[in-house]
């Protein structure tokens, strides 16, 4: 198999130059994501690169061979820089110009231009370094929990591979820029940038598009006062849980919380401290919960947490913790001293077969029980339709806790 250099390097030209411009449009189109510039940049750098390469014998040797195969290592380096800028890390500009740097004064120094091994060695060294760093962040920052992330660093593995395939063949078939490309093997090698230039442009696309989706699908499961699940977030993940619960033959618990006496907080001292109240009480209760537990404010001020596996013992257990901590110390405001305290609802499930809705229904019960008792405190369904409180271990402490919070509402 023949393939004419001439048209191996007009493809080459237009496909890298059509991926960059296509990376590139994707950037206009929605700005969020800056790696789409750098990576879109490494293909036109290449392009550039085959351009001065393509004109060998038109331009004298220093533009064709020094700067374009300079111009190859800075497109390996750039998709480094873009995989960094990827995952929120600072561009590396120091790391991207030590590649280029590299190759220039080893090409200026050494009588690089008379050995083709050593040529294709050293820019078979410098771009695996940084395709190699480009794998390593993925790895390192999570980038492969995205399914397209996973393909991208197969896909930049592979071509790692194809770079040192080429050091042992450059003896046998004498790697050069203008005659025919002749052989099934340097064929590959010569094919093979322009084949992972489409694949890889369309990976990276997919791993911008795949982010972008679940940043949306977060934003729009996400309470933006607390940070916790929404409604919306929270009744999806704990019907999944739940769900999983029933066919586990687990049991499940749900609890309601309601901050007392929260209108209280807002006529006192404004909208803001309120506001401050629920952050706080949502870091709180995050303290204690465990890692399981699906935690979520389904209203102004009321919260649940579902509990997988969670029977009566442990999840009176949680509420009593979760009550605790936010009755053991007032919240800080702007030198105020805000005290709060939390009413809960309970309610268990031991095969996880009724619904989440009928669950807050049983919650909801009970939570108002423990309100119409005197809240700040934990009451639970129990499955015979009966409303127990749930007693604190420590009742001199709720005690003296109930008569401090009186004298500050008398003041
Ligand atoms: P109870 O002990 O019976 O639960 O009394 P409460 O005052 O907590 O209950 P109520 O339902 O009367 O008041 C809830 C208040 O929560 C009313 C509303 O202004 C306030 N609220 C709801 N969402 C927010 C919010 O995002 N920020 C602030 N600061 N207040 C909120
Ligand atoms: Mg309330
Ligand atoms: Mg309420």
């Amino acid at each position: 198999m023949i393939f004419d250099v001439r048209t191996l390097y007009t493809s080459s030209i237009l496909i890298l130059g059509l991926v960059g411009l296509l990376l590139l449009w994707a950037w206009l189109q929605n700005r969020r994501s800056e790696a789409l510039i750098w990576w879109a940049l490494s293909f036109l750098v290449s392009t550039a690169g085959v351009v001065l390469l393509s004109d060998y014998d038109k331009i004298p040797d220093l533009w064709t061979v020094d700067v374009a195969l300079m111009l190859f290592i800075l497109a390996h380096g750039l998709v480094w820089a873009g995989v960094r800028s990827f995952v929120d890390r600072p561009f590396p500009w120091l790391g991207l110009i030590a590649g280029p740097a590299i190759w220039l004064i080893a090409y200026q120094t050494t009588d690089l231009d008379e050995s083709t091994m050593g040529r294709v060695l050293l820019v078979a060294t410098l771009s695996s370094a940084y395709t190699f760093c480009a794998i390593w962040v993925m790895v390192r920052d999570g980038a492969w929990k995205l399914r397209s992330g996973r393909l991208a660093i197969i896909l930049l593995a592979a071509h790692t591979l194809g770079h040192v395939l080429r050091i042992p063949i450059a003896d046998y078939y004498p790697y050069s820029f203008e005659a025919d490309v002749e052989g099934i093997a340097m064929a590959g090698l010569t094919l093979e940038p322009m084949l992972f230039a489409v694949a890889l442009g369309f990976v990276l696309l997919l791993m911008t598009r795949e982010r972008w989706d679940a940043e949306t699908t977060l934003a729009a499961t996400t309470d933006v006062l607390t940070g916790s699940f929404n409604r919306r977030g929270f009744f999806e993940a704990a019907d999944a849980a739940r769900e999983r619960a029933h066919r586990n033959g687990e049991s499940v618990s749900l609890l309601l919380l309601d901050l007392d006496h929260f209108k209280h907080v807002n006529d006192t001292y404004g909208h803001a401290a309120g506001d401050e109240v629920l952050q706080s009480f949502t870091s709180r209760v995050r303290g204690v919960l465990h890692v399981d537990d699906i935690f979520g404010r389904i209203g102004g001020e009321e919260f649940t947490i579902l509990m997988p596996q969670a029977g009566a013992g442990e999840a009176e257990a949680l509420a009593e913790r979760v009550r605790n901590t936010v009755d053991a110390q007032p919240i800080m405001w702007r030198a105020n001293r805000i005290r709060v305290s939390v009413s809960v609802g309970l309610a268990v499930d031991p095969e996880a077969g009724r619904s989440l809705d009928e669950l807050l229904e049983d919650a909801d019960k009970a939570l108002y029980e423990a309100k119409r008792l005197g809240r700040n405190q934990v009451v639970a369904a129990r499955s015979d339709d009966t409303l127990e409180p749930v007693v604190d271990p420590n009742p001199e402490r709720a005690h003296r806790d109930q008569t401090l919070r009186d004298a500050a509402e008398e003041s």
